[in-house]
């Protein structure tokens, strides 16, 4: 959507004069939520505006850059592609000033008005008064250029696109509206002009912008030139020096690369406001060689699941050439941030050429590679003593990655055919050993040497996953169960079907295949032939629900319960699909009862056959609570539990 101008006529106030060209445009309502957010939220930390003024410098200059490698003309004379901080003490303004891409009109009044991504629209709407105090979330969706507010009470935006000749001037005192009009501007590029706040003037002296620039901008690609005071002899001259390292962050070496530089990198690159959880910094030389800098963020942005975008800039022999490249990142690692640097792809690289390039299958090969080498590090680091904000505190990293990302460690398993080995040992689960996560290996580990399987329940909460009458005898001899609650995780185990040549088996589908003696087995089989009556009459009287009933071995407390085939689907997986609004059809399940259990028992001396049916009914419906499914028919349920009771 794109701001109304309310204003195309001159306007003539007391104070103001405007000519007959000045447009005024009032800003989207967010934007002026976000205004109001910098300024009052973000005071503390107001330095940054250099960072993110910077950043779009630099990136505007990428652009510019980008489109010279096909069009030489873009560059006209121009060539020394850099941004300038340009004090001037006597107007009390600090200019940022670059000679990239420029903006035209259209785009002062759509980038500088709104707020173009939907995914931060939607999120300010869905903030609360309180949450938006919340510097972490605003940290989510970045600031840029209206963090310029935390300093300046007018910025002036005077910008000129790359081959043309109009310049045009965006203004505003952050007062709900900004104009645009026609103005002067020597070459191609943008000058952002802050006319500074009286208590932010120290901006007008070299050693605090040094000071900043150092500090959050010292990789920046390009040179950041500024004037400064050089004493020579009596006079005082101003001569205009670089003062950045101007050298890409990943090109250095890794020794030479601090935590606070990697922090800063990350905050510019990602626009988030927390330091990264933990990078990997690679270099691959040989038949390719290949640079690259990849983050892992400490929270996962709000959009992060329908965002399809990947977060890793790529980049070649430093040219930056695309910002979202697909083609070097599998879909399931789109939450990683960085850069990829390739000495070998083509400056001139398209997306279709990307997409049939060996090299890009190399690429996508190491990313994925030093990404799993960093998270299995993560891993195997457990519980250390880090500092956090200051304060040393005991975290498990890998813990919290996967409380935030996990799930695209399921999307791995699922859909990379050739990572899953390795995901799979990045898989947590919940268990029945106690309340915390568990891996497959420590798993496979602790497994008694009689247990032959991996064994598994799914429901749609801890507590029913616990409680769950299907695991009751798997308990009582000691095999540990998984308990799964995320609705994907039961095809994430049919993908992978084994782990370490242990199959996994549903608690809840087949038969058990308990580790037993050959006397359990006898007795198992006396007491199916015990109870065969009992068993062929519940048959005829759930004929219409069950497939078969059966005598179990997976009880010990509870009379019955409900079982899938060994194949088949589970009622969970059933009711995921049809809650996601797939047409599922009901399959029959197979009723197993507990025959030591006294409701069984006495079942087997009723010789009423509509006592023995309503009984029956019963227990199937509460064989379907017990997994979390409704009864058959509700009404029918709660009528036989009143008239049992009644009885009673
Ligand atoms: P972001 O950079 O995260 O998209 P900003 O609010 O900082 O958000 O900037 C909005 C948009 O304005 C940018 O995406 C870019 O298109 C444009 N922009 C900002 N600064 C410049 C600049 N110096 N040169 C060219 N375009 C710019």
């Amino acid at each position: 959507m794109r701001p109304v101008a309310i204003l195309v006529a001159p306007i003539v106030g007391p104070t103001q004069t405007m000519s007959a060209t000045t447009e005024k445009h009032v800003f989207q309502a967010e934007v002026n939520e976000v205004l109001s957010l910098v300024v009052n939220s973000l005071y503390s930390h107001r330095e940054v505006f250099l960072r993110e003024l910077i950043s779009n410098a630099a990136d505007a200059i990428d652009q510019l850059n980008f489109k010279a490698l096909t069009d030489h003309t873009v560059l006209g004379e121009d060539k020394e592609l850099r941004i300038e901080l340009i004090r001037d003490d006597a107007a009390g303004t600090l200019t940022i000033r670059d000679n990239g891409i420029g903006m035209t009109r259209e785009e002062l009044i759509s980038h500088l008005g709104t707020i173009a991504r939907s995914g931060s629209k939607k999120l300010m709407q869905s903030l609360s008064a309180e949450q938006k105090k919340d510097l972490t979330l605003i940290g989510q969706f970045g600031v840029g250029f209206y963090s310029s507010f935390l300093v300046a009470d007018s910025v002036t935006v005077v910008s000129r696109k790359a081959g043309s000749d109009d310049v045009w001037v965006w203004e505003s005192q952050a007062k709900g509206d900004f104009e645009v009009r026609p103005g002067e501007r020597a070459g191609r590029g943008t000058d952002v002009i802050l006319r500074l706040k009286e208590d932010a003037k120290d901006y007008l002296n070299e050693w605090p912008v040094r000071e900043v620039v150092s500090k959050y901008s010292d990789y920046v690609r390009w040179p950041i030139r500024m004037e400064v005071e050089r004493s020579g002899g009596d006079e005082k001259k101003r001569e205009w020096t670089t003062i950045n390292q101007a050298r890409a962050l990943w090109t250095r070496a890794k020794s030479e690369v601090d935590d606070a530089q990697h922090h800063e990198f990350y905050k510019s690159l990602s626009r988030d406001w927390n330091p990264p959880l933990a990078w990997t910094h690679f270099k691959v030389e040989g038949a390719h060689e290949l640079t690259g800098l990849l983050y892992v963020p400490q929270k996962a942005p709000f959009d992060v699941v329908e965002r399809r975008k990947s977060g890793v800039k790529l980049f070649v022999k430093r040219v930056f050439i695309m910002d979202d490249a697909q083609e070097i990142v599998p879909e399931w690692l789109r939450f990683v941030r960085g850069v990829v640097d390739s000495e070998d792809l083509p400056l001139n690289v398209s997306r279709e050429i990307l997409q049939q390039d060996a090299t890009t299958r190399f690429i996508k090969k190491q990313v994925v590679g030093k990404t799993l080498t960093l998270l299995e590090e993560l891993a195997a680091e457990g519980e250390q003593e880090r500092e956090v904000d200051g304060e040393k505190t005991k975290v498990d990293r890998y813990l919290q990655f996967w409380g935030e990302f996990g799930r695209f460690i399921k999307e791995g398993v699922y859909h990379d055919v050739d990572a899953r080995d390795r995901l799979s040992k990045l898989l947590r689960f919940r268990s029945t050993k106690n309340d915390g996560w568990h891996g497959l290996q420590a798993y496979v580990a602790r497994m008694p040497s009689e247990q032959k399987a991996i064994y598994y329940v799914a429901a749609d909460s801890l507590a029913t996953a616990k409680s769950s009458p299907h695991i009751e005898s798997l308990q009582k001899r000691g095999c540990e169960v998984l308990l799964l609650t995320d609705s994907i995780d039961e095809w994430i185990i049919d993908a992978l079907r084994e782990f370490d040549e242990k199959a996994f088996v549903s608690a809840s589908k087949g038969a058990l295949d308990l580790p037993e003696t050959d006397e359990q087995k006898q007795q198992k089989e006396a007491k199916q032939k015990e109870l065969t009556p009992v068993t062929d009459r519940m048959q005829k009287a759930l004929d219409q629900h069950v497939k078969t009933v059966r005598v179990t071995d997976r009880l010990t407390d509870s009379p019955a319960c409900l079982v899938s085939d060994e194949h088949g689907m589970s009622a969970r997986q059933e009711r995921v699909l049809r809650d996601a609004g797939h047409e599922v059809p009901t399959q029959k399940r197979i009723l197993e009862l507990n025959a030591d259990h006294p409701v069984v028992k006495k079942l087997a001396e009723l010789s009423d056959e509509t006592t023995f049916g309503d009984w029956s009914a019963l227990l199937y419906d509460q064989a379907l609570l017990a997994e979390g499914s409704l009864p058959s028919d509700p009404a029918a349920f709660s009528r036989r539990l009143t008239a049992l009771m009644n009885r009673a």
